[in-house]
């Protein structure tokens, strides 16, 4: 009678691959933040990468006064995103901790261009007289 260990912990040292939930088909891409395990519910099933933060200073804070004054300044957050079966990730954009845009990597490297652009324009000084 042969019997085979299929505790979690042990299935790394089990063979090469690396211990992955039963639901995880591949190893995380490297911009992974995440441990994925077993137990995760359907929702929470997908890679997600570090939050990137900018605080927003031109935008009204959110001020929560109850019971002693706490100001939390807007931002805005950029989080790499890709949830269970999906075939590429997309960028997630949040604004005060509320999902306000999804974008395919292709609207992200778009969108990058047209703040850019913006930017550069709103830079350029008068020409000299
Ligand atoms: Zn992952």
């Amino acid at each position: 009678m042969t019997i085979t260990d299929t505790d979690s912990d042990t299935c790394a040292a089990a063979s090469d691959r690396p211990c992955l939930p039963y639901w995880q088909d591949k190893p995380c891409p490297p911009w992974c933040r995440m441990a994925h395990r077993d137990e995760d519910e359907l929702e929470d099933r997908g890679h997600q990468g570090s939050a990137v933060r900018l605080t927003l200073t031109m935008e009204e804070a959110l001020v929560d006064r109850d019971p002693t004054p706490v100001v939390e300044p807007s931002d805005l957050v950029v989080y790499t995103v890709q949830k269970f079966r999906e075939q590429e990730p997309h960028l997630l954009l949040m604004r005060d901790e509320k999902p306000c845009a999804r974008l395919t990597l292709d609207e992200g490297r778009r969108f990058a261009e047209i703040l850019a652009d913006a930017v550069r324009q709103a830079e350029r000084q008068p020409a000299a007289r």
